[in-house]
């Protein structure tokens, strides 16, 4: 209907992902997108800035074992989770450079951070204590390194910048912890003010400074999400974290993402049945659709529980056969119909594009977040763990993850 919409390169997923036995509906995630993506931010970020990769919520629903090792051979330095079994994951996936632990962690998880080497986020006194006796059963002789997160302006997690130099010293008691980084996080980076985000980096860096002044040590100094890294060169300091523009998405509607950053993720499902209606024949639950006249219409094999939000009933749109297909009746739990044109014939195993990796398409990630009233992180990260992510590069697939795990692919 709309020929003007972007479909670039990889809005086709490569014929062979459809040899990978399976569920039809499936996500395809392209490597060299997300390598591409932070190569972007390795070129562009001040000389000498690290790279984080930040990798919560399974890599934002992209599956975060295949996408923390995309990154690092990228360049990534070091990757960021938000828990503790996060981070263990990617350790059993042999993932070995830094992992830093963003979030809060109960103390009982402490053991299990220090047995895999996850790197913990330290903002209170009391913590510092479990954290240090926890330092003291790793196996390896050398101090423990964590990071110390400051609470600039965001009111979330952090220590306060009037504590600051109190939790310093506490830790400068601590051999057996090292302090390898010290961070703050920016709560408007994507709005369309910056008053705020200097604001908070102006705090940041003066309590920085007191610390340092008194001789502690702060390690690398890391403030900028992706809408800062994409904005300020001035905020990069020591490393970036980078999260959704790492997948090509947007931090925000005003935000979109430099040209070179592609999204990654798109959705594909094939047709599984196709069914005629006559005049006044209901579609789905509560029969909220009904059709004017003679109409075809196809079952896609997804629904809410993979993560295709039921409010997308009636007004969620598809690709099929280059030309968009509008949701009829209600989303259910597993299964979604369609509107099929009647010229375009069709039929049972047909190729449906759910979710496009374009960037302006009706059925893209973006569009879907506006439609839904929501931003690009929650459409990614609601996708379910039961729909397999398949992995290409090169345009060759080389991985799945599913319910049973990741494994490789051998492609004759
Ligand atoms: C999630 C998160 C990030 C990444 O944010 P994006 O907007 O996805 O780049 C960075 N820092 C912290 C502390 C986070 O929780």
């Amino acid at each position: 209907m709309t020929p003007s919409v972007d479909h670039g390169p990889g809005s086709e997923p490569p014929e062979h992902v459809w040899a990978v036995p399976g569920r039809p509906t499936r996500i395809v995630v392209d490597l060299d997108r997300i390598g591409g993506n932070l190569g972007y931010f390795r070129r562009t970020v001040t000389p000498g800035t690290a790279v984080m990769a930040v990798v919560k919520a399974d890599g934002y629903g992209h599956g975060a074992v295949m996408v923390a090792r995309a990154a690092v051979e990228a360049g990534a330095a070091q990757l960021a989770v938000a828990t503790v079994d996060e981070g263990v994951v990617l350790r059993r996936h042999a993932v070995s450079v830094p992992i830093l632990v963003l979030g809060p962690v109960d103390p009982l998880e402490v053991p299990r951070a220090a047995q895999n080497d996850l790197t913990l986020t330290l903002v209170d006194p009391q913590f510092v204590s479990v954290v240090a006796a926890a330092a003291r059963t790793r196996r390896r002789r050398e101090a423990w390194p964590v990071h110390v997160k400051i609470d600039s302006g965001m009111h979330r997690f952090g220590v306060d910048t009037r504590d600051a130099l109190a939790l310093f010293q506490r830790l400068d008691n601590h051999p057996e912890l090292q302090v390898a980084g010290t961070f703050t996080h920016f709560a408007d980076a994507d709005g369309v003010y910056d008053a705020f985000t200097r604001e908070q980096a102006e705090r940041f860096l003066s309590a920085v400074g007191d610390v340092r002044r008194e001789g502690f040590g702060t390690g690398l100094i890391h403030l900028s999400n992706s809408a800062a890294a994409l904005r300020w060169r001035r905020l990069d300091h020591d490393m970036v974290r980078v999260g959704i523009a790492l997948y090509g998405l947007s931090p925000g509607p005003d935000l979109l993402p430099a040209d070179p950053i592609r999204p990654a993720l798109s959705v594909w499902s094939r047709i599984a049945r196709v069914t005629s209606l006559s005049e006044g024949d209901s579609v789905s639950y509560g029969r909220t659709y009904r059709a004017a006249g003679p109409e075809s219409v196809g079952l896609v094999p997804i629904g809410y529980a993979d993560g295709y939000a039921r409010a997308l009933s009636g007004i969620g749109t598809m690709r099929v056969q280059g030309q968009e297909a509008i949701v009829r009746g209600r989303v259910s739990m597993d299964q979604t119909v369609i509107n099929l044109s009647p010229e375009l014939g069709v039929q049972v195993g047909c190729q449906v594009e759910v979710i496009s990796a374009g960037v302006s398409n009706p059925n893209s990630v973006a569009r879907l977040a506006q439609n839904l009233g929501t931003i690009d992180y929650e459409i990614v990260t609601s996708l379910s763990q039961r729909i397999p992510r398949i992995y290409v590069k090169g345009r060759r697939v080389v991985a799945i993850q599913d319910l049973h795990g990741v494994s490789p692919v051998d492609e004759p």
